[in-house]
């Protein structure tokens, strides 16, 4: 893919960029590795003091940013600076939550391994190479950032084709903090370039968000180079609605959680299962309230969804809707491409879908429900579960036995019960099964790229 900004509202080229040079990114290397000399050694109230000054940077570029999410990805324009913010809150976090995460730790009774003294730090372990998607282009950089600069470490990022202005963006701003020079760097480079940045020696370790398949492919040659990795892939979350649920809120909660980011969330609503005492009562208020969308220019304030961010997404999208619609799935509202510029889809809702079908398996990374009828609990949890994925997962019910009885059967690696999935600085995130290894947030994630020593004294 052409490292470019093409506008998914128009399908129009606004401006492409060369890739770096060979040399160019050995040079990016060599001065990230010369940053982390300097930066393993400053404190954690030195390093507060920079990403605290790179969450007030992002806070004062907020609508410059947002506009320009908007443009290269078609995020609304609301949701795109929000998420500015939200990225300037996840590094306010870190600022002042690392040290305490990082604490050393000793043991109370160091004679139990013959020791004076005996316990456990963590020391940072230098560049890790970050390779990072386009559906949230500042959010996925900074909650992977944020923490890894906090622990001592310095970071390159090689970022998605398509947003090679927020990338360009990425790649001063923590300079721009007072960080050392490299400290954080962007590589414009393409996929295919990952894997000998990989293999240098330098790189300590790294971590991709993105498809399984690129998922797969950088974790092998990880594997192979003995080199950590944390993985977060994609996901078809199950959004589970029970007898006792409020069906209102349910309904309104299930329209955000599926069609927020224009359907491509990793962790969006994507399988609707509900019960079938709530069955056609639930597929009433969710269709209604997903035909009542605001489809549009995402520059306009009161757009609620705009394109899908590639032409190749809004393709792969309508085949999978056209593949279901073939083999037998209603469509209840929407399920076709819109007669405008762009690489629109109509936000929509199927049902009747069956294992035969695509969307039964696959992830639908666009604005696609998938609606399933279930008579018991134990139906339920067999459906959401019967995916090769398990990122996140929300159940509707004020039984608190049935709440517990999900939160222990879902094959997830988050339950949210009443409310829909989010991603929090202060709680850790990350998926089971296929969509992925290790987690980011939290203080699980800042710890993931340490070295986490032991020391013993005699
Ligand atoms: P993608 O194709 O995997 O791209 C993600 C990043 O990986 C891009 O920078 C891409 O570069 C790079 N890449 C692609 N193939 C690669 C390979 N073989 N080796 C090394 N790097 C490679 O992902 P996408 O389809 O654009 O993004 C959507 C997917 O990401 C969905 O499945 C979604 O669920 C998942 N996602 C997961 C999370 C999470 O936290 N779990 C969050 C967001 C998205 P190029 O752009 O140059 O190809």
């Amino acid at each position: 893919m052409a490292i470019a900004t093409i506008n998914p509202t128009t399908g129009q080229v606004e401006k492409t960029f060369e890739a770096h040079d060979e040399a160019e990114v050995d040079r990016r290397i060599a001065e990230a590795q010369a940053a982390f000399e300097t930066l393993k050694d400053t404190t954690f109230a030195q390093r507060a003091e920079w990403m605290n000054k790179a969450a007030q940077l992002l806070e004062d570029d907020a609508d410059e940013l947002g506009r320009l999410i908007t443009i290269e990805m078609g995020r609304p324009i609301a949701a795109a600076r929000a998420e500015v913010l939200k990225c300037a809150k996840g590094l306010r976090f870190y600022a002042e939550n690392a040290e305490e995460f990082l604490a050393p730790e000793q043991l109370s009774d160091p004679s139990r391994v013959n020791a004076s003294a005996a316990g456990t730090r963590y020391a940072p372990i230098g560049i890790v190479l970050a390779v990072m998607p386009w559906n949230y282009p500042l959010w996925q950089v900074l909650r992977f950032a944020g923490p890894a600069l906090m622990a001592g470490n310095v970071g390159l990022l090689k970022h998605a084709s398509n947003v090679p202005q927020a990338a360009l963006y990425l790649d001063t701003l923590f300079d721009r903090a007072g960080f050392p020079a490299g400290a954080f760097r962007t590589l414009l480079i393409p996929a295919s370039r990952v894997e000998s940045v990989l293999r240098d020696p330098r790189i300590k370790a790294t971590t991709l968000t993105g498809s399984e398949p690129a998922g797969r492919s950088l974790a092998s040659i990880a594997g192979s180079e003995v080199k950590h990795v944390v993985l977060e892939l994609g996901g078809s979350d199950p959004f589970v609605v029970m007898p006792s649920a409020d069906l209102e809120k349910a309904t309104t909660v299930g329209v955000t959680a599926r069609n927020q980011n224009n359907g491509q969330s990793c962790i969006a609503a994507k399988r609707f299962i509900v019960h079938a005492d709530v069955y056609d009562e639930f597929v009433r208020l969710f269709t209604e309230k997903v035909a009542a969308l605001t489809v549009g220019d995402p520059l306009d304030e009161s757009t609620d969804v705009g394109p899908v961010a590639t032409e190749s997404g809004r393709d792969e999208l309508e085949s999978q809707v056209a593949d279901a619609v073939a083999k037998g799935a209603t469509v209840r509202t929407g399920g076709t491409v819109p007669d405008r510029d762009g690489w629109f889809f109509e936000p929509t809702v199927l049902d009747g879908i069956t294992p035969e079908m695509r969307l039964y398996l696959e992830e639908a990374f666009g604005p696609v429900a998938s609606v399933y009828r279930v008579e018991s609990r134990e139906e339920a949890a067999a459906v959401a579960n019967g995916t090769t994925f398990g990122l996140s997962s929300s159940v509707w019910t004020t039984d608190e036995d049935e709440q517990e009885w999900f939160i222990n059967r879902l094959d997830a690696g988050a339950v949210f019960v009443n409310g829909m999935t989010a991603s929090f600085p202060e709680l850790p995130f990350g998926g089971v099964k296929d969509s992925g290894v290790g987690r980011e947030l939290a203080a699980a994630g800042i710890r993931e790229f340490c070295n986490l020593k032991t020391v013993w004294k005699g």
